[in-house]
C-alpha cells in the first residue's frame, strides 16, 4: 500500500468513525424510571443471618425495589430491576415473571431481577426459611410481604415502561478496593494485612456503571454493581448497608436521578472491617466516589441496540444426604442443621422424592458495545475474572440474579470445600451437600453460548 492508498483508507477509516458517532449522538434510547418503598410496615424476621433473636426493631433508611425500563431504536425492550433484598426467591422470581408476560408482555430474557444481598432486609418466601427460628405466624407475615413485594415489583416495572422517554445511555467502569477475599483472609487479621498490603485471594474491585441521561444532558439515573458482600451491619435495623448508602449519597448529589446497585460475583467477598454504621457509609462513599468518576470521565454513549438472551441451565446437585446422616444430623448443635435434617427426613417419610438438579438462571444483554451477563445465586469471583478474560475486559459480571438459591463455587472452591464450596447447601435448604463437579463448565458453557448469541445479533 502507497502513501496515497493508506491516505485513503485513513480518510475512509474516520469518516466511518465520525458517521458512527453521529448516529450514536444522534439516535437515541428511551429510558423510564420507578421505584418503590418496600421498608416492611410489619416487624417481620431479617434476612441473612441464622443467630438474629427477634424481628426487626427500626430503621437506618427505607429499602427500594427500584426500574429501569429501556428501550433501543428498533423498539426492543428491557428491564432492570434492583432491590434491597437478600436474594429474590425462586417462587417470586416465577410469578413475577409470569405476571410479567402477561400484564406487560415481556419474556423472562427482558427482565433482570436484582437483589443488593443485604442482611437487614426482610425474610422472603421460601428462602432459607431453616436457618430461622420461623413459627406459623412469622410465616405468614413473610407471605403476606412477598405476595406485596410481587404485586409492587409487577406496578413499578408497568411504570417505568409506561414513563419510556428519549435519553442517551452511557457506560464506564473505575474500582474501589473495599471487598477483600474472605476465605483467604481471617477477618479479625484484616486491619493488620491492610497495613501491611498483604491481602490475598483474588478479588474483583470494579465498578460498572450505566449512565441514563436525558437529552439536556441531565442525569436521569445510574446503575452500578460491586463485588462484595453487603454485610457490613448485622443489626436490627432496616437498611441497604453499603450500597444503601451508595444510593443515598449518588441521589443527594445528583439531584432528580435514580440511583440503582447490582451485586457482582462476591459470595466469597466481604467489605472489611466491618460492623461499624461509620463504615457502612464509609465504604458506601467509596462506591459513589467511584460511580462519580465514571459520570465525570465521561462514560462512552452506547448506541441504542439492545439484545437480550437467557438459558435455563440444569445444573446437577451432588450426593444426597442418606437416612442415616440426617437421623444423626437431626442431633447436630447447629439449629439451621437440626431443621435441615428433620425437614429432609420428613419428606422421605412421606415418600417426597428430592430434586436431583436445579433450573438455574443465566442471562446475557448487550447494550451497544457493553455486554453484561447476569448469573442466578450468590456467585464466587472466579466467574467475574474467567468471563472478563474470555468476552473482554469490559464486560460487566452481576450475581444474585433472578433466582438466588444457593452459593454457585467456581470448580476451585468446590474442590477447596468450605462454606462457599458447599457448605451453604444446608443454609440454603438443597437436600445435598454441593453441587455436582460440573457446575462451572455448565455455566460457562451457558454463557459462552448467550454471548455469541448477543454479538451474532448485531446488524
Ligand atoms: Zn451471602
Amino acid at each position: 500500500m502507497n502513501f496515497t492508498s493508506i491516505h485513503f483508507a485513513a480518510l475512509l477509516l474516520v469518516s466511518c468513525l465520525a458517521g458512527e458517532q453521529v448516529f450514536a449522538a444522534d439516535a437515541l434510547w428511551k429510558a423510564g424510571v420507578a421505584k418503590a418503598n418496600i421498608t416492611p410496615a410489619e416487624p417481620i424476621w431479617m434476612a441473612g443471618y441464622g443467630g438474629r433473636t427477634n424481628p426487626a426493631e427500626g430503621k437506618v433508611m427505607d429499602l427500594w425495589i427500584k426500574a429501569l425500563a429501556l428501550e433501543d431504536a428498533r423498539g426492543r425492550r428491557a428491564v432492570i430491576v434492583t432491590s434491597d433484598t437478600l436474594g429474590i426467591s425462586q417462587s417470586i422470581y416465577i410469578n413475577v415473571c409470569a405476571a410479567a408476560k402477561t400484564r406487560l408482555g415481556l419474556e423472562p430474557e427482558q427482565l433482570m431481577l436484582s437483589a443488593s444481598h443485604t442482611h437487614c432486609g426482610p425474610v422472603l418466601r421460601g428462602a432459607l426459611y431453616d436457618i430461622y427460628p420461623l413459627d406459623d405466624e412469622r410465616r405468614s407475615r413473610i407471605d403476606k410481604y412477598s405476595a406485596g413485594l410481587e404485586t409492587k415489583i409487577v406496578e413499578t416495572i408497568g411504570k417505568a415502561l409506561a414513563e419510556l422517554a428519549p435519553a442517551r445511555v452511557a457506560a464506564g467502569q473505575a474500582s474501589t478496593p473495599f471487598a477483600v477475599n474472605r476465605r483467604n483472609n481471617r477477618e479479625a487479621d484484616v486491619p493488620k494485612l491492610i497495613q501491611q498490603g498483604a491481602l490475598k485471594g483474588p478479588v474483583d474491585h470494579s465498578v460498572p456503571v450505566l449512565a441514563v441521561f436525558l437529552p439536556d444532558g441531565k442525569l436521569k439515573a445510574v446503575l452500578f454493581g460491586y463485588a462484595c458482600h453487603n454485610t457490613t451491619m448485622d443489626f436490627y435495623q432496616w437498611s441497604g448497608d453499603y450500597a444503601g448508602f451508595a444510593q443515598l449519597a449518588l441521589e443527594k448529589s445528583r439531584t432528580n436521578a435514580m440511583a440503582m446497585f447490582f451485586g457482582g460475583c462476591g459470595a466469597d467477598q466481604n467489605p472489611l472491617p466491618r460492623r461499624q454504621l461509620a463504615l457502612t457509609e464509609r465504604y458506601g462513599n467509596m462506591l459513589a466516589s467511584a460511580v462519580e468518576e465514571v459520570l465525570l470521565a465521561p462514560p462512552r454513549t452506547l448506541s441504542p441496540e439492545l439484545a437480550t438472551a437467557m438459558e435455563t441451565v440444569t445444573l446437577n446437585l451432588g450426593a444426597a444426604p442418606t437416612e442415616a446422616e440426617l437421623e444423626k444430623l437431626k442431633e447436630d448443635k447447629n439449629a439451621s442443621t437440626q431443621r435441615w435434617a428433620t425437614r429432609l427426613l420428613g419428606d422421605l417419610k412421606s415418600g417426597k422424592q428430592f430434586i436431583r438438579t436445579y433450573p438455574y438462571p443465566v442471562q446475557v444483554w448487550r447494550l451497544g458495545d457493553q455486554v453484561l451477563v447476569t448469573l442466578g445465586g450468590e456467585v464466587v469471583v472466579d466467574y467475574a475474572l474467567k468471563f472478563k478474560m474470555e468476552f473482554g475486559p469490559q464486560t460487566w459480571v452481576a450475581g444474585y440474579c433472578n433466582d438466588v438459591m444457593a452459593y454457585i463455587p467456581s470448580l476451585r472452591v468446590l474442590k477447596e470445600g468450605g462454606y462457599e464450596g458447599g457448605g451453604a447447601h444446608i443454609v440454603y435448604g438443597l437436600p445435598a451437600y454441593r453441587w455436582a463437579e460440573d457446575v462451572e463448565e455448565l455455566i460457562t458453557a451457558s454463557a459462552q453460548r448467550l454471548v455469541k448469541q448477543v454479538q451474532t445479533s448485531r446488524k
